[in-house]
């Protein structure tokens, strides 16, 4: 059972103000749930996933670009390559064509020549149109990452002044709690507010509860018919506390005494 040697001196207060204690008490308990709920608003966690996504994004297409420059330079290359082939063959066939070559063995040779450059021609730009797939679907996928790069940021943005317009509503609820708590603490004996926060401190925000059918409803004990007779036997101006939880224990309308 609860810490019985540590008795305190009794602590004499009106029944009414122990009854607005336990009105300090709702307060004191709505404005830990909207902190609560200022910490836990589920927009702080979309922004948190969308800000690793954003950044998945990005690395996804600085490599996508690279990629792409990569395949341009490729592209450039072979395409060039192609050019060369087909000058080459080009001149050969001028001189094909401009009769400048007698020797039969020399002509066999040139249009030997000519034949294998237009098979190298036709494999080499084979191998553009390849780069050229390769450099649609490399665009296609920046184009993919950027559409949802934007999408994301439209979402942060949305997102973040959803949080915003939350965390202000808060605030401003919070504000209106605290100054009816400031009001409330400030009519009641210091003494009773003293002992109830330092309570409250060491009793998960709950310093005062009420006595309500035979039950603690701070610790949700039900109080034994000694500790009943107890509480019956006090006077209604003495503050009494849960011999449980030590919480303080508010006499009410259906105490169960
Ligand atoms: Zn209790």
């Amino acid at each position: 059972m609860g810490d019985r040697t540590l008795q305190e001196d009794p602590l004499n207060v009106a029944l009414a103000d122990q009854w607005r204690l336990l009105d300090l008490q709702a307060l004191d308990t709505r404005i830990d749930q909207l902190a609560h709920r200022r910490r836990t608003l589920p927009e702080t966690a979309t922004i948190a996933e969308l800000a690793v996504r954003r950044d998945q994004v990005r690395d996804l297409l600085v490599a996508a670009e690279t990629e792409d420059s990569d395949i341009a330079r490729d592209q450039t290359k072979a395409e060039a390559d192609v050019d060369q082939v087909r000058q080459r063959a080009e001149r050969d066939q001028k001189r094909l064509d401009a009769g400048q070559v007698s020797s039969p063995k020399e002509l066999e040779s040139l249009q030997h020549e000519i034949a294998s450059l237009a098979k190298r021609q036709a494999d080499l730009e084979d191998a553009v149109l390849e780069i050229m797939e390769r450099r649609e679907a490399a665009q296609a996928r920046i184009a993919e990452l950027t559409a949802e790069r934007d999408r994301i940021a439209a979402d942060l943005e949305r997102t973040e002044a959803a949080l915003a317009a939350a965390t202000a509503e808060i605030d401003a609820e919070t504000e209106k709690v605290g100054g009816e708590r400031a009001t409330l603490a400030g009519g009641l004996p210091g003494e009773l507010v003293a002992l109830y926060e330092k309570v409250r401190a060491s009793s998960n925000g709950l310093g005062a509860a009420a006595l309500r059918r035979g039950r603690c409803e701070g610790c949700r004990m039900e109080l034994s018919t000694t500790d009943l007779n107890k509480v019956r036997a006090t006077p209604e101006d003495e503050v009494v506390r849960c011999e449980e939880c030590r919480r303080i224990l508010v006499r009410v309308a259906d105490s169960g005494l």
